[in-house]
């Protein structure tokens, strides 16, 4: 009896788990050409300094519109390239795309990229962000390279090279996704961050509490007291942002303030901004 149980289980993982890995190669092979036909883009979702209200830097958000599927969340697609190190070349696209994008904007304005671990393991990888800056024509110190901490489980030693070299060279750094993973605070210690962002889960969504108003109180204290700025992200609501602000955090991202925008559509909020400060200082 026990054995046909087992059996049938058998029987239905083998069909399941041949469709996934069926999928998977057919996720990859559209993936490559998506890379080679202009199927993605980078899209730039603003963060706000919460005391001022103003725009202070845009993160590059990686967009794939698939032919037949639409569109297809970065969520999905990036874990993919990981995997298939893919993430090199989808890498340095986005980074070479955004630091053209940036390149236009006021030099107050800076820009953020997302790197995997795998992008920061690649040899020559600070050289070739520096090399994409140089093309693009935008000053180290206006670009953020966001990490999480899943970086340093897996290879420390390149990890610590990569960010060595580009603090060096004036690139910031920012830990993205706190409060997620092991949230260690031994990363902290050992390696320059300039920002901290508190993963979203502890700012909307079912699990926001007491607690997690607690928990920002606190990480903010700490990047305070370290010289760190603290990043919220997934505001969507004003209740939120005035919370947030009053937690400590010093910036904010979000629905709230902007979805992630095309170029054009960064540019126009940057615009938009400038009238409204010029309207401003006639007014008084
Ligand atoms: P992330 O770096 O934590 O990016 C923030 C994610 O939160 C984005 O999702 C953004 O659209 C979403 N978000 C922003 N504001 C709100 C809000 O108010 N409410 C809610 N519910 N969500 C909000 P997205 O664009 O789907 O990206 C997901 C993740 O994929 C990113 O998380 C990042 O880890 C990764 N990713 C995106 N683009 C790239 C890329 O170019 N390279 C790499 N390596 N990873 C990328
Ligand atoms: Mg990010
Ligand atoms: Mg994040
Ligand atoms: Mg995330």
């Amino acid at each position: 009896m026990q054995a046909k149980e087992q059996h049938a289980r058998f029987c239905y993982y083998i069909p399941e788990m041949s469709r996934q890995r069926a999928e998977r190669k057919e996720m990859e092979r559209d993936l490559r050409c998506a890379l080679a036909h202009e199927e993605l883009q980078v899209h730039f979702q603003p963060l706000i300094d919460l005391d001022s209200g103003r725009i202070c830097s845009f993160e590059a958000l990686v967009r794939w519109t698939h032919p037949i599927k639409g569109e297809i969340s970065p969520e999905v697609f990036i874990p993919l390239a990981e995997e298939t190190g893919q993430i090199i070349t989808l890498g340095n696209w986005v980074t070479a795309q955004a630091a053209r994008a940036a390149a236009t904007w006021p030099d107050h304005i800076r820009l953020a990229v997302n790197l995997s671990p795998t992008q920061m393991r690649a040899p020559g990888a600070a050289l070739g962000i520096l090399h994409a800056l140089r093309q693009a024509g935008l000053a180290p110190n206006r670009l953020v390279i966001e990490v999480t901490e899943s970086v340093f489980l897996e290879d420390c030693v390149h990890a610590r090279h990569f960010m060595d070299d580009l603090t060096r060279a004036k690139v910031h750094f920012a830990l993205d996704d706190f409060g997620t993973g092991y949230s260690s605070l031994s990363y902290l210690h050992r390696y320059h961050f300039d920002k901290i962002k508190i993963d979203r889960s502890f700012v909307c969504g079912p699990q926001v509490g007491p607690h997690s108003d607690a928990i920002i109180r606190a990480v903010a204290c700490m990047g305070r007291k370290l010289g760190m700025e603290i990043v919220a992200e997934g505001i969507e609501t004003a209740e939120q942002a005035t919370s947030l602000h009053r937690a400590g955090c010093t910036l904010g991202q979000g629905f709230f303030f902007s979805r992630a925008v095309s170029a054009q559509g960064a540019q126009d909020l940057l615009d938009q901004e400038m009238s409204e400060l010029s309207r401003f200082r006639i007014a008084n």
